[in-house]
């Protein structure tokens, strides 16, 4: 029998909560902690990524913060606000950053330092971890103090899409909050708003990608998938992996410039006023920040090969291409068997480990493209 879901929603649940979708558990939870003023000092949201982790953690922190004395979590005023657009100094977003995407021990001592002293502007100070299976093994050691020694106004809010990689020390101490995948009617109405496609093509790429938000984004980037499409297109004539390396670096290269415009724009304070010491400071910041975002693009290139071996392997399985991410690619489909298919997918996953074992990106791909070429 399925489980029956109240659709009775709580007049007094902050209207930032009432938005998130197909979280009831998690959301009933954190609005009683809450109504009954027990705030955890440490959170840890677990869940497949894309569904709203992150979300919650930042509507959590303006339903506690938001200053509007009949609705709180307003989301309008001045702190839901700022909470919104990350640059609200009470409520901190600690990202993996550098080659290695990893969070390391200076971060996390700047943060045990910065959990001493009381927030900013509000009662309590959120510190929201994306990704915290990321931070290194003796960067944990170093947070486990902090966490055992709670701070009155501090929250810790861990978000993992791999808690295992927790060390059970720090998951012991924080509250689990658990994530669902969400659900297909979900996943679609959110695409549509914000990529105007056909509704059929959205409920398909809801489909596979599992109720996912983030990865159904990254399966509808049209530059990407045209590279990735491409890339195979010119694998499976026999091009040279050496050159096709060179085009994926420089496709790269200019992904990289985007970004750095970008950073550099947002990051936009007038360097004159800063001491030589903290230009140097802001200068590693924003080449962190730089080099965390080409990571991500390039982890998000990785996936839509991977997406692309899947529907090989799908293909030779079931000659069926109704359930493919690349359906207009079938007539490309380099021909292999299952085994092979399967090899390239192996492939892929290495290849993320050596990522982050720090070996160069250019090595990695090249290796990537020799492995994946038909012919070898
Ligand atoms: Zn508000």
């Amino acid at each position: 029998m399925p489980e029956i879901v109240s659709n009775h929603i709580d007049t007094l649940m902050p209207p930032v909560l009432q938005r998130i979708q197909d979280q009831h558990t998690a959301i009933r939870i954190l609005n009683n902690s809450i109504k009954n003023n027990r705030i955890s000092h440490a959170y840890l949201f677990w869940g497949p990524d894309g569904v709203g982790k992150k979300f919650t953690a930042k509507a959590f922190a303006q339903s506690v913060l938001c200053q509007n004395t009949e609705t709180k979590g307003c989301g309008v005023c001045s702190i839901c606000s700022r909470i919104e657009r990350d640059i609200h100094p009470d409520v901190m977003i600690i990202r993996p950053m550098g080659k290695t995407r990893l969070i390391g021990v200076d971060t996390i001592e700047d943060i045990n330092k910065t959990a001493q002293y009381r927030p900013y502007e509000s009662n309590r100070r959120f510190i929201i971890f994306e990704d915290a299976e990321r931070i290194g093994i003796p960067a944990q050691n170093h947070f486990l103090k902090t966490l055992e020694e709670p701070v009155s106004e501090t929250t810790f809010i861990l978000l993992s899409s791999n808690p295992g990689l927790i060390l059970p020390t720090i998951r012991s101490r924080c509250q689990p909050i658990r994530f669902q995948r969400l659900r297909l009617e979900t996943v679609t109405k959110i695409i549509n708003q914000i990529k105007e496609i056909p509704e059929e093509t959205a409920s398909l790429v809801a489909m596979l990608s599992q109720g996912q938000i983030s990865k159904s984004i990254e399966i509808l980037d049209s530059d990407k998938r045209t590279l990735i499409m491409e890339l195979f297109k010119q694998l499976a004539q026999g091009r040279d992996p050496l050159l096709l390396t060179a085009e994926f670096d420089q496709f790269l290269t200019g992904i990289r410039k985007r970004i750095e415009k970008e950073v550099n724009k947002s990051e936009n304070i007038d360097k004159k006023e800063l001491t030589p010491a903290e230009q140097n400071a802001m200068q590693q910041l924003i080449n962190a920040e730089i080099e965390a975002q080409v990571a991500n693009e390039f982890e998000s290139c990785l996936y839509l090969i991977t997406c692309f071996l899947r529907d090989v392997l799908v293909y030779i399985n079931t000659q069926n291409s109704d359930m493919l991410y690349f359906p207009e690619m079938i007539s490309e489909f380099p021909s292999w068997n299952h085994l092979q298919a399967e090899a390239g997918l192996n492939f892929v996953e290495k290849v993320r480990s050596y990522l982050s074992r720090n070996i160069s990106r250019e090595k990695v791909v090249r290796d990537l493209f020799f492995a994946l070429s038909p012919k070898i």
